[in-house]
Parts: C-alpha cells; structure tokens; sequence
C-alpha cells in the first residue's frame, strides 16, 4: 500500500515519542520499570504498521481476524510480532495462528481447545513445508471487570472466578503458553479500581503459575492508571495512530 501521505512518517514519529514520554514518565512516578509497548493499528492500513516497524516498533495489535491476517501477510519481513487483542470466534482460530505470537483475549475453554487444535494443525504444515514448526501461541487469559456484568452487553472476557479454570486448561496444551490476565477498563467506571483488581487476580495467578506474570492492560486513555497497577503490556491505539479514518 502506498496511499500514506509524505508526512504520515513524522506524524506517526511525533505521536510515538509523545506516548513514549508518557509511559516513561508513569514507570518513573510509580518507581518501576517501563512496561513493553503494543502499537494497536486495527482501523489503519499496512503502510502505518510498516512505518512504525521502521520507527522502531516491534508490537503491533489487531481486533479483527480477517484484517490481521492480511496485514501481516502485507508485511512478513517488517520484523513484527502479531498482537491478537479483539473477541476471537473459534472458526478464527485456524488464521490467527498462522501470524499471532501472542493472543490478548482468550476468555473460554471452547476457544482454548480450538487454538490448540489450529496450532497443531499450524505445526504440522509448518515442518511438512520444510520449516521449524510454529512456536508456542502465547495467551492471555481476558477476564470481564464490570462490577456489574450482568447488565448490558460488556467488552469480552471471562469471570475473575473462572480464571483457575481457564490457566489449567491452557497450561494442560504443550502449544499454547500462558502469559498472564488481560482485561479493558469497564466504561463508566474508575480505571483505577478495575486494574487493581486485575492486580490483585495476578498475584492469585502467579502464585499457582510463577510464569503467567503478565498484565495486558491499559489504552490511550488509562494507560498511566495502568502502569501505576502493574501493567507489562500496554495496548495503545489512538494517541499513537490518530483518529481512526473513515470506514473504506
Ligand atoms: C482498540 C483497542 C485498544 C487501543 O485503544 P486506544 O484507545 O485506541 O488506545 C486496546 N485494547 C483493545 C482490546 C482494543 O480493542
């Protein structure tokens, strides 16, 4: 794709130091360390996410099967790792596997059983082509922080009290790797109480898996809440890629 405009270069470049600075300046408020940066670029053509590669970005996210799947087969040489963070239908799950490194929103046993199954599958005609097989899917668990999730429709994931339930399903498959919680600020309610208590499932979950230590948290808007709540993955969009475009 060679639609961007001259300056989409610098543009990208201005916005990516500006959320930098930001995230540099939360890790050193909070006295901690800076959490890994996922660049989200669903909404945006390839020709962003290839400019960012170029910028230094190496995590990008995507919500949508199909459109990540085509980017990152637009760019198999920009060097990025596929960040899979929208609600996954199971029948997607054979497409996911072929790109992601990593899936942000596994919140049911169904999803659980058929991305080990794709992997298998994916393995297999990775090593019959010649090649080194696929590497373990890394996953992690979305779990529904709405103090009241039986109102309204919510953002995807599972119940906190399903959490166990889930990490024992994932860490029984030898091909995908539990990595941690991921969860979105509820709308309407404070960031701050929903990513402590994401914190706090964390420490429920890494002391049964001293590996699963991440945290997916935080967007443009809440992303210093975040990293003040432990945050090792933030998921920003907006503030680095600018006002989705309008729909093609
Ligand atoms: C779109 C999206 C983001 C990024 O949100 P911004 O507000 O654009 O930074 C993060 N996480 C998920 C799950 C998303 O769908």
């Amino acid at each position: 794709m060679s639609t961007a405009l001259p300056n989409r270069a610098a543009d990208l470049e201005a916005r990516l130091t500006s959320v930098r600075r930001r995230i540099s300046d939360a890790a050193a408020a909070a006295g901690r360390g800076e959490p890994n940066l996922i660049v989200v670029t669903k909404y945006f053509p390839a020709s962003d996410a290839a400019l960012l590669a170029g910028l230094g970005v190496r995590d990008v996210g995507e919500n949508k099967a199909q459109e990540a799947e085509s980017k990152a087969a637009e760019l198999p040489e920009a060097g990025l790792n596929w960040h899979f963070i929208g609600q996954l239908q199971t029948n997607k799950a054979k497409s996911v596997v072929k790109y992601a490194r990593a899936v942000h929103s596994v919140d049911r046993p169904g999803l659980i059983a058929a991305l080990a199954k794709a992997m298998a599958a994916e393995d297999a005609r990775r090593r019959e082509a010649g090649g080194s097989g696929r590497e373990p899917l890394e996953c992690y668990l979305q779990l529904d922080l709405r103090a009241q999730p039986e109102e309204a429709a919510g953002r995807g994931g599972a119940k906190p009290e399903d959490m166990l339930g889930l990490a024992a399903a994932v860490e029984q498959e030898p091909a995908l790797r539990l990595k941690g919680l991921m969860a979105v600020a509820p709308l309407g309610e404070d960031p701050a109480v929903a990513f402590s208590r994401l914190q706090e499932l964390s420490h429920e979950l890494t002391s049964r898996y001293p590996a699963a230590s991440g945290i997916s948290a935080g967007m443009s808007q809440d992303l210093e809440t975040a990293v003040a709540h432990g945050a090792t993955h933030l998921r920003i969009g907006s503030d680095i890629l600018g006002p989705r475009p309008v729909l093609r």
